[in-house]
């Protein structure tokens, strides 16, 4: 039980943590906080918070917890105006997409006393932003991914562990590195290609007729090219060596299949597409 639990940007994550921990009676008091005073009235309209501080004083007095759920390039600003109004005792955790720049940021602003802080990061979303698209499933038997540092202490580690656990979310532990490199192949690339896709066909000339005729093989692949700008602009510039390294090694593929529709290879095309259909049957059983 968290008795008193601060989210800093109560969005489709932050909502999110808050309507399941709501739902499971795991939390006493649930403080908004962030920088539009509208999306926070609405938050509390909606129940996702009990009230909601501008001030950062205010949001963050005698906190049990408190949760980053801002978008990772404003991660490092919203540490240093934390940092003098935190109390000793309470533990800080992010759910940012990418670790290594949190990590960074935290280290520059609170320097070797990160004991309380527990980086996080939930394998959970959808397209859309925003409070209104909060809901308390959206962790259901998901995985939290933490990735602890040498000092982090055990006891907020597990304060961490149980407030997901809560949520109906497998939690497991891995490295910074691991986790950036991991999430570039499974995420980050999936992304860059929606986004790459669309932005391609919706700049040809003849793109209304594209869009026309585009049927579910379109509507599947480019659902998160929907996704924010902003947060995939921060995701990219804070995981940029992984999210190249996965770009090369897709693109010398893509390379070896365009040769091969070229060349009429049909042996290629054919094992290339058999080996990803079982793959991708497997995954499906899977999850
Ligand atoms: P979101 O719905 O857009 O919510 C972001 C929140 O951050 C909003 O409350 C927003 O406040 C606040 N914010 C934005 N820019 C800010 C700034 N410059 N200063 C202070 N607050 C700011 O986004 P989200 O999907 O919840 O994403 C939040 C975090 O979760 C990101 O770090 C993202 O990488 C991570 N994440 C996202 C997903 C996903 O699928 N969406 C999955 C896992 C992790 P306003 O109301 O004022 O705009």
């Amino acid at each position: 039980m968290i008795n008193r639990l601060t989210i800093i940007g109560v969005g489709l994550i932050g909502g999110s943590l808050a309507r399941a921990l709501k739902n499971a009676h795991a939390v006493g008091e649930v403080v908004g906080c962030g920088r539009n005073i509208e999306h926070l009235q609405n938050a509390l309209t909606l129940g996702v918070i009990d009230r909601y501080e501008t001030d950062l004083g205010a949001a963050l007095h005698d906190t049990d917890v408190v949760v980053l759920a801002v978008p990772v390039g404003v991660t490092l600003s919203v540490m240093q105006s934390i940092k003098p109004h935190l109390d000793p005792k309470t533990i800080i955790t992010d759910v940012g997409s990418s670790k290594g720049a949190v990590v960074q940021a935290a280290q520059q602003v609170f320097g070797d006393a990160l004991e309380n802080f527990v980086p996080g990061h939930p394998i959970a979303g959808t397209e859309k932003s925003g409070v209104e698209a909060s809901f308390a499933e959206l962790f259901h038997k998901r995985r939290v991914l933490l990735t602890p540092l040498a000092n982090t202490s055990t006891a907020a580690l597990q304060t961490i562990r149980q407030m997901w656990e809560t949520t109906g979310a497998f939690v497991e532990e891995t490295s910074v590195a691991h986790h950036d490199d991991v999430l570039a192949a499974t995420s980050h690339l999936p992304h860059m290609l929606a986004f790459a896709l669309v932005d391609a066909l919706a700049t040809m000339d003849d793109k209304v007729e594209i869009f026309r005729y585009a049927a579910g093989g379109f509507r599947d692949f480019t659902r998160i090219a929907s996704s924010d700008p902003q947060m995939w602009h921060d995701i990219c510039v804070t995981n940029d060596k992984a999210i190249v390294a996965m770009l090369d090694v897709f693109m010398a593929d893509l390379e070896r299949l365009r040769n091969a529709i070229k060349t009429g290879d049909s042996d290629y095309l054919l094992q290339v597409f058999t080996r990803a259909k079982k793959a991708r049957d497997q995954f499906s059983m899977d999850s």
